[in-house]
């Protein structure tokens, strides 16, 4: 490993490395893996957020509240708490889009780095880490889940809880971006299967994906792991969307 290290950091000296984003050659070798511009339109979901879905909340005060959304208290969703690291702004979103769909892993540095400056006290006893599927057929198409590669940068001190084949979709579904929340719903209902139901009974479990959209995805998945008897559901996901335009990402540049 520290051999590793040693060569990364003689790389880092003889080819100064580039920004995870749009690769432009960074001006010292250190911490920072995004430049200004690509850093300038990350940032981080700032509190106070729901306690159930993590949406930010505006209008209360940080300090002392442990706020829950009108949504989740109509409608509590069948996971216990979700949360997610960056917001899916602009430039969120077309990070996710070149790994995604472009398969460009070159991203994986700047993530790792946003990555690492979230606490993640909440999910330290999870038992297991599973993550939302691909249908097969998209599967064998891309070559990777991009969330099993987000799983494994939020786990990568604990690889052996990641269960990435424990959830699988029964159908292959249509695009979610394509549809309304009703149609979302529709689309998903049925989708999904968990198999290893004997380990994940009792289990704390968290579920991983790229984006919290509207969460019917995850609601959806999460339904079928709680059937399966499992303890609790908590859910991670690198972005979410539709939150207010404030704020700005802490320790990058
Ligand atoms: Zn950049
Ligand atoms: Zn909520």
């Amino acid at each position: 490993m520290w051999l590793t290290r040693f060569a990364g950091s003689c790389m880092d000296i003889i080819l100064p490395p580039g920004c995870s984003g749009c690769g432009v050659r960074l001006p010292v070798s250190g911490p920072a893996r995004f430049c200004k511009r690509c850093a300038s339109g990350i940032h981080y979901l700032t509190p106070p957020v729901c306690r159930v879905c993590g949406i930010e909340i505006s209008g209360v005060s940080g300090a002392g509240h442990d706020p829950l959304c009108g949504e989740c208290l109509r409608n509590p969703p069948p996971y216990t708490m979700a949360r997610s690291v960056v917001r899916y702004e602009p430039q969120v979103k077309w990070l996710v889009h070149k790994l995604k769909y472009g398969g460009e892993f070159s991203i994986i540095p700047g993530l790792v780095a946003v990555i690492g400056d979230y606490d993640l006290a909440e999910y330290a006893f999870v038992d297991y880490v599973l993550v939302v599927p691909l249908h097969i057929r998209r599967l064998r198409h891309r070559g990777f889940n991009q969330a099993a590669v987000l799983a494994r940068l939020f786990f990568a001190e604990r690889p052996s809880i990641i269960k990435a084949d424990w959830l699988f979709r029964t159908r292959n579904t249509v695009p979610q971006t394509e549809l309304d929340r009703n149609a979302r719903r529709r689309n998903l209902q049925g989708a999904f299967q968990v198999k290893a139901t004997a380990d994940v009974a009792g289990s704390r479990i968290c579920l991983v994906d790229d984006v919290f959209t509207t969460g019917t995805t995850v609601t959806e998945c999460s339904k079928v792991i709680m059937a399966s008897g499992a303890a609790e559901v908590r859910v991670l996901t690198l972005a979410r969307a539709g939150v207010p335009h404030s704020g700005r990402l802490r320790g990058m540049q």
